[in-house]
């Protein structure tokens, strides 16, 4: 499977306020080397540094 910017460490979801809740969009923004809008399923760049895995408690 090919990565995207869904997975990558320097990918911040962006969250859409309706009412009292709170959803998830499918777009954010990269912040290397510079801040730009990215989508969930944008293809990876060569700057792409996979997330760490959640440790569970
Ligand atoms: S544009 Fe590159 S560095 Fe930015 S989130 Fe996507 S894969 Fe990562």
């Amino acid at each position: 499977m090919e990565s995207s910017c869904e997975t990558c460490a320097y990918f911040v979801r962006h969250y859409i306020k309706i009412g009292e809740k709170y959803k998830t969009a499918s777009g954010g923004h990269c912040f290397y080397p510079r801040i730009k809008l990215r989508f969930e399923d944008t293809p990876a760049c060569d700057h792409y540094q996979a997330q760490e895995k959640q440790k569970a408690d």
